[in-house]
């Protein structure tokens, strides 16, 4: 980057680095990739947002917007400038209990906003696995969601209006009850309406997730709202400077059954089974995962009343269950599904199976081996 190019962006007052140390930290995420970027930008205000933006574009530099950096697939990452937006936006504002919404900053970490909430009874619906570092800007940018993606949809389906700094500094706020960018949504109600009939081929109605991209078949259903075309666009279309959501009550009762197999196929059968007891989610646990816990004191508590070591199995189902669990449970178990079921209702032991899964995870994800 030319010392020009530099004063510009440094001129518009945004805290922005250019140092080697900054630009080795920012050359990475949680994909293989790695990209040094020429510098970092750390926007405090919408506006400060806006005047780098318009800077780097005036200089000919383009702006990748980060998160926490959790992305697997290396759209965090960018040759040009990183305006990072964890940093300075973490304000959690505009509670409204009874409207059930909250304003959040893209720098809000998803377990900050749960914090925030519980306290009232409330929770974010969509819950990433990275729960503790995700922002909820890269949340809506990757359409992220979690576990119990069944009863909770995607992080689109909570996104109620956004307020957004294009790619020329402009701030912008999208949503059903605002009327801006009239042209951008004609253009893209004619592309899409061009594209509508191969949509319903590929993406059949009834489809909880499909990965991220834009939101072209949610754009369909409501014309007016470009929060479905921003959320999952990856920070190609806009920054998200911050966001109105809805939140969502906390479930009353939960209780989770486990059921073993001596395959990893009958388990995955066994998921299409369950489907109309309604859970809120189904993980799945296999061999490889189980054995990663033997010998781990921390483990060993939960591995004992799995009787793992004494009844051996290949796959183990977790299905969860929120409101009338009890019930729900009791006809699981009576389907007599797999080699055994067992049904959890202590809170503490089940939060400890389910890490079975997440750490699991975590340790795959460093080897490649989750996507
Ligand atoms: C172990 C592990 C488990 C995971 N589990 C899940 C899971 O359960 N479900 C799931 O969906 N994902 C999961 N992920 C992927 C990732 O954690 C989520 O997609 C997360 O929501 C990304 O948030 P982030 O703040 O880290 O975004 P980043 O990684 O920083 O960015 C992600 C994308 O969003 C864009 N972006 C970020 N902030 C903004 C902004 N303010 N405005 C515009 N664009 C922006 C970036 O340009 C990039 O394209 C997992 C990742 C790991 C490593």
């Amino acid at each position: 980057m030319t010392s020009t190019q530099q004063r510009k962006i440094r001129q518009t007052g945004c805290d922005a680095r250019f140092d080697n140390l900054t630009r080795q930290l920012y050359a990475t995420d949680a994909s293989i990739y790695q990209i040094e970027p020429i510098g970092v930008a750390f926007p405090k205000t919408a506006e400060q947002a806006s005047l780098v933006i318009r800077a780097a574009a005036d200089a000919g530099v383009p702006i990748t917007p980060r998160g926490a950096g959790t992305s697997l697939v290396g759209n965090a990452i960018g040759e040009g400038l990183i305006v990072e937006f964890s940093r300075y936006n973490r304000q959690i504002t505009n509670l409204d209990l009874e409207k059930g919404s909250v304003r959040v900053g893209a720098g809000v970490v998803l377990d900050q906003l749960n914090d925030f909430l519980k306290p009232h009874g409330f929770c974010f619906g969509p819950d990433v696995a990275t729960s503790s570092r995700a922002t909820l800007g890269g949340m809506i940018a990757n359409n992220s969601s979690g576990a119990r993606c069944p009863i909770y949809g995607t992080t689109a389906d909570h996104v109620i209006s956004l307020e957004i700094v294009m790619a020329d500094g402009r701030v912008e706020k999208i949503g059903p009850s605002h009327q801006s960018l009239g042209d951008q949504r004609a253009k893209i109600e004619k592309l899409v309406r061009a594209a509508s009939a191969e949509m319903a081929e590929r993406w059949p109605p009834g489809l909880i997730k499909r990965w991220p991209g834009y939101g072209i078949e949610r754009f369909l259903r409501a014309p007016n709202n470009l929060t479905n075309i921003l959320a999952g666009s990856e920070g190609t279309l806009a920054a998200i400077f911050s966001a109105e959501l809805k939140i969502s009550r906390l479930p009353g009762e939960k209780g989770l059954g486990l059921i073993f197999f001596q395959s990893v196929a009958e388990a995955m059968q066994a998921t299409v089974e369950l489907l109309d007891l309604k859970p809120a989610a189904i993980e799945h646990i296999d061999r490889p995962l189980l054995d990663q816990t033997k010998g781990q004191l921390h483990f060993q508590a939960a591995r004992d009343l799995l009787e793992l070591d004494s009844k051996r199995c290949e796959s183990i189902l977790i299905v969860e269950f929120y409101d009338d669990a009890a019930e729900r449970l009791s006809i699981l178990q009576s389907r007599k599904i797999g080699l055994r079921t067992k049904i959890l209702t202590s809170g503490l032991v089940g939060a400890q199976i389910r890490s079975f899964a997440f750490d699991g995870l975590r340790r795959r994800s460093k080897t490649g081996g989750v996507h």
